[in-house]
């Protein structure tokens, strides 16, 4: 926890944000342009909360409360509000951050899609990351070329070995097999190749699953060779804190928790906007933990069809 808190302080981290503060503000305007569309679409998709709560102190409870039972009967998930998401990629800049991610590595993509048929036609920010599928194709193909490189974990976190998940071949199995373009392979690069300094923010520790991490310019030790990927920043749910990108979110359209809840604000949000929840790809028969609330049919039709 401490280390965790030391580098939150770190000038480096600071630098980070204030380029996701950047795209906030851009963002805030973007949002603003898309208020009236969100207002106009449905009515608040959160339950009421007490006066003086918040949706992230809810949703944080929620993580801490989830943390003191075994681990085999957590269920995380993730809902994303895409009626809320200006596409301001704060989340992002806020992934590569926490997890000092190098060059060509993006658990959070924040891509703009296209729905619909000319004239009827719409455009969404869709964020999109790993999205720990209970059957993951991924899981397969990975063990198959690198065993035990990818497992699941009991409360659903889809989990990378870093030192066995090496190489390209395992690599491209697994990320073909992925449907949602959601593994990365670690190249050894660094942002600061072909300058004259190494920037401390390259030489911090990560987390990545809850196990720490340095990359080492010119040794090609893990995780640099492996494949990579989001892990609902297992990490901070071990410290009681929620996945960063649900914390930058400037829309407050990111929610998580645990599904074995009831009390969970996840399960009230999604139980409140019901037929209004999809889920990605899912006639592929993955069954991702991360849900997507909208209520345009166009949207909808596309991940049912
Ligand atoms: Fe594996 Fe892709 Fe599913 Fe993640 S989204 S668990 S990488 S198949």
């Amino acid at each position: 926890m401490k280390k965790l808190i030391a580098r939150s302080e770190s000038g480096e981290r600071r630098n980070f944000l204030k380029t996701a503060l950047a795209g906030a503000v851009i963002g805030a305007g973007l949002l603003r342009e898309r208020g009236s569309a969100v207002a106009a679409s449905s009515e608040n998709p959160l339950p009421e909360l007490p006066e003086g709560d918040s949706p992230l102190l809810r949703m944080q409870r929620d993580v801490q409360r989830a943390m003191k039972k075994p681990v085999a009967e957590r269920k995380w998930a993730m809902a994303i509000d895409v009626r809320k998401c200006c596409g301001c990629n704060a989340c992002g800049v806020a992934c590569v951050a926490e997890n000092a991610l190098p060059p060509g590595v993006t658990y959070r993509r924040v891509p703009e899609v296209e729905f619909g048929n000319y004239p009827a036609v719409s455009r969404y920010f869709m964020p999109s990351q790993c999205m720990q599928c209970d059957k993951p194709p991924c899981m397969k193909a990975a063990n198959s070329a690198a065993p035990g490189s990818v497992s699941k974990r009991p409360d659903g976190i889809v989990a990378i070995d870093y030192k066995k998940f090496r190489g390209r071949k395992a690599f491209d199995a697994a990320a073909k097999a992925c449907p949602y373009g959601a593994l990365y392979y670690d190249d050894g690069r660094f942002y600061t190749d072909g300058t004259p300094a190494m920037q401390p923010y390259e030489k911090m520790e990560s987390f990545d699953s809850g196990v720490p991490l340095k990359r080492v310019k010119g040794q090609k030790s893990a995780p640099a060779g492996s494949g990579r990927k989001c892990h609902f920043c297992l990490h901070r749910l071990e410290n009681g804190m929620l996945p960063q990108c649900v914390t930058t979110c400037i829309g407050r359209g990111a929610y998580f928790g645990d599904l074995n809840d009831r009390d969970s604000l996840i399960n009230e949000v999604l139980a409140k906007n019901k037929g209004k929840v999809v889920r990605m790809r899912e006639q592929r028969g993955t069954e991702p933990r991360v849900y997507y609330l909208w209520d345009d049919p166009a949207f909808v039709a596309a991940y049912h069809p």
